[in-house]
């Protein structure tokens, strides 16, 4: 069946990721895991191997390819057992990226998407406000503005890449709408701090603090007060990468508990005789599948020029909350050894617990959809 959206080309690329991840990247895992960070150089190495640009404009250093090489990325990167690194790696090109390659201007493109390309820079999405994220207009922070400036005050929290970022693209009101601006770490009034958190240890996730930063006028991204319909048309990506990344962390899920269940034995026979965890897998290997489908087709509708914000919000809505369920019940396969770091299920466990809440919470994909289906709303492209 993948062979229907899948190229011979894309199945060549698949294998070669997959070699690149195993031999550079799985080995540091645990460290960059302690660390709480992506190394600056996988950015680099990142950006060598043309990874970030494969949806961007050649004439930025992209590859122009179509949706299916960045869903194999996604999948891939979502396989190796660290969500951190999968949100830092993948969050830059799906989140920064995509709003410069859709709304920069010549100059901004040059001096942030051109080098995010090359992984010369690191960039990050600001969006979320301490005093709520599914609220989007209800937005606290603002940008005044003075001359060739905007002064720019509030704070913004949970964000992806906040402290490595080297820019960040920051929703602000202006006049009462927002819009979105490209700050610079250096700017004068920025800060940043740390967050801990439950999982996706290897990605940094930050509190970010504007006090009077003046951002030059022309780091306007887009234009004044379009920032909201900007993040509403960015989601669409944004919720597939999710629902797609809870797909395949699923499948290396049930993969990994099928070959413990072969090994582990209790009262004299392999745990995978017992009819009760076969139904369990079957069970979840058919969800699993179901999701799967659904998934690619919404991809295919992206990629084919369609807005389906619907089916994005129900992929998303599904695939995470069904990693969830998977990710609990195989851990449960493991006995207690599912609950010890030195297996692989609990960092599973508590990474897949955000694709429930980041990009919008399952509540609010109810919200979309039963908006779009009972009330009959429509969201213009
Ligand atoms: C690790 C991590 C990384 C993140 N990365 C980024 C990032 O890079 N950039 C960024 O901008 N944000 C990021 N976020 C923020 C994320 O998008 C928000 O946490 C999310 O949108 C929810 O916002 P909130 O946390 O303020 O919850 P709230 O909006 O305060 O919601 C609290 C609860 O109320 C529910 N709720 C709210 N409104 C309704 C409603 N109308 N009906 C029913 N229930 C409702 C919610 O579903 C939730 O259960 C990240 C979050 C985390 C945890």
């Amino acid at each position: 069946m993948s062979d229907y959206y899948f190229s011979e080309e894309h199945e060549l690329f698949r294998q070669s990721l997959r070699q690149l991840l195993l031999k550079e990247i799985v080995p540091y895992l645990n460290e960059w895991e302690q660390a709480g960070q992506v190394p600056t150089e996988v950015f680099r190495r990142f950006g060598e191997l043309g990874y970030f640009g494969l949806r961007q404009a050649q004439e930025y250093g992209g590859s122009n390819l179509d949706i299916w090489f960045s869903i194999i990325l996604n999948e891939e990167i979502s396989r190796i057992n660290s969500g951190g690194f999968a949100a830092s790696v993948v969050a830059h090109p799906s989140l920064a990226l995509e709003y410069l390659g859709a709304r920069a201007t010549e100059k901004q493109k040059e001096k942030y998407l051109r080098p995010g390309i090359l992984g010369l820079k690191r960039g990050g999405l600001a969006i979320t406000e301490p005093g709520g994220g599914s609220d989007v207009r209800s937005l606290k922070t603002t940008a005044i503005r003075e001359g060739e400036f905007y002064r720019l005050n509030g704070s913004k929290t949970f964000i992806t890449n906040g402290y490595s970022a080297d820019f960040l693209i920051v929703a602000a009101k202006i006049n009462g709408g927002i819009s979105m601006l490209l700050v610079d770490r250096e700017m004068e009034g920025f800060s940043a701090r740390k967050l801990a958190k439950l999982g996706w240890h290897a990605s940094d996730t930050a509190e970010l603090f504007f006090e009077d930063v003046m951002v030059p006028a022309d780091q306007l991204l887009g234009e004044e007060g379009q920032g909201f319909y900007y993040i509403m048309q960015h989601f669409v990506w944004e919720r597939l990468i999710l629902a797609n990344g809870g797909v395949a962390a699923s499948e290396e899920a049930l993969e990994r508990s099928l070959q413990y269940m072969k090994e582990r034995t209790a009262f004299g026979r392999p745990i995978a005789k017992f009819q009760v965890l076969r139904h369990r897998i079957a069970q979840l290997s058919a969800e699993i599948e179901c999701t799967k489908q659904f998934v690619y087709s919404v991809c295919r509708q992206l990629n084919e020029g369609e807005y389906p914000v619907k089916e994005a919000s129900m992929a998303k809505l599904l695939a995470t909350e069904l990693c969830d369920k998977v990710t609990t019940q195989c851990l449960q396969m493991f006995g207690g050894y599912g609950y010890m770091e030195e297996y692989p299920m609990a960092r599973m466990f508590r990474d897949a617990r955000l694709g429930t809440i980041g990009g919008g919470t399952s509540e609010i994909m109810r919200e979309i959809i039963a908006k779009m289906q009972m009330d009959h709303m429509q969201y213009q492209q």
